[in-house]
């Protein structure tokens, strides 16, 4: 477990217990934060791996494949174990130390309810990090720094229908999210069935109920455990 060598400021921070999770989360959102011209980075908590069909190498290939196509401008990796991920003091002082020095205004984490293990620890650290991010008179390094909101994002491993508290119409960043998420063939395409519906089909069938939940193509839920504040009703549809 290591801190990266260089983080940036950044408007957003992305949490993502694994690679990929970020972008079945919240990919068509990341697009759109970028196109609107904020800046945006993901920090994996782990590698990933093992999985069934990949490898360390191949998984870092395929993250930054999808990184690409994201148009992100920075993802790190903490290098926390994989399918062990707990919130541990080092995790928090870890996250927290990624936040000091990015000091982005919104953080998305992965929502709270999950089958998961290392999603839940994930939701844990987070919160736990944004607390400790702020600490004066502390070893981490950069100044203390309290992001104003945490954002949950869905890629939850449980037969969940979930409420969520808005939902971001991502009809035009959808095809870039989907080619996101292709990018991790060792997850989502080899060795999967191909009968339609297929794995990535799944994927756009839950674009499309979120988005037929707010009038539009494609949709992408967040909760909140804040309320959600607006400067006005104009950007609501
Ligand atoms: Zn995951």
């Amino acid at each position: 477990m290591n801190l990266p060598a260089e983080i940036p400021s950044l408007d957003v921070l992305v949490v993502a217990p694994h690679p990929d999770d970020a972008e079945l989360g919240a990919g068509g959102t990341i697009c759109k934060l970028l196109e609107s011209g904020l800046r945006v980075g993901v920090v994996d908590l782990t590698s990933g791996e093992p999985t069934p069909h990949g490898t360390p190498e191949i998984r870092a290939k395929e993250t930054e494949a999808a990184s690409e196509i994201l148009g992100l401008n920075w993802r790190g990796n903490l290098g926390l174990p994989n399918r062990e991920l707990e919130p541990t003091l080092e995790s928090r002082r870890l996250l927290a130390s990624v936040m000091r020095l990015a000091s982005p205004r919104w953080i998305l984490a992965p929502y709270w309810e999950d089958g998961h293990p290392d999603h839940l620890a994930a939701t844990l650290i987070t919160e736990a990090a944004r607390f400790w991010s702020k600490l004066t008179k502390s070893e981490m390094p950069g100044d203390p720094w309290h992001p104003e909101r945490i954002y949950y994002y869905f890629c939850v491993h449980l037969k969940l229908t979930p409420s969520p508290a808005f939902i971001v119409d991502i009809s035009a960043q959808w095809a870039r999210k989907r080619a996101a998420i292709e990018a991790y063939q060792s997850q989502f395409v080899l060795n999967r069935p191909t009968d339609s519906p297929t794995l990535l089909d799944r994927f756009e069938i839950d674009a499309a109920y979120w988005g037929k939940a707010i009038g539009r193509q494609y949709g992408e839920p967040f909760a909140s455990r804040e309320p959600v504040g607006l400067e006005s009703l104009q950007g609501l549809i």
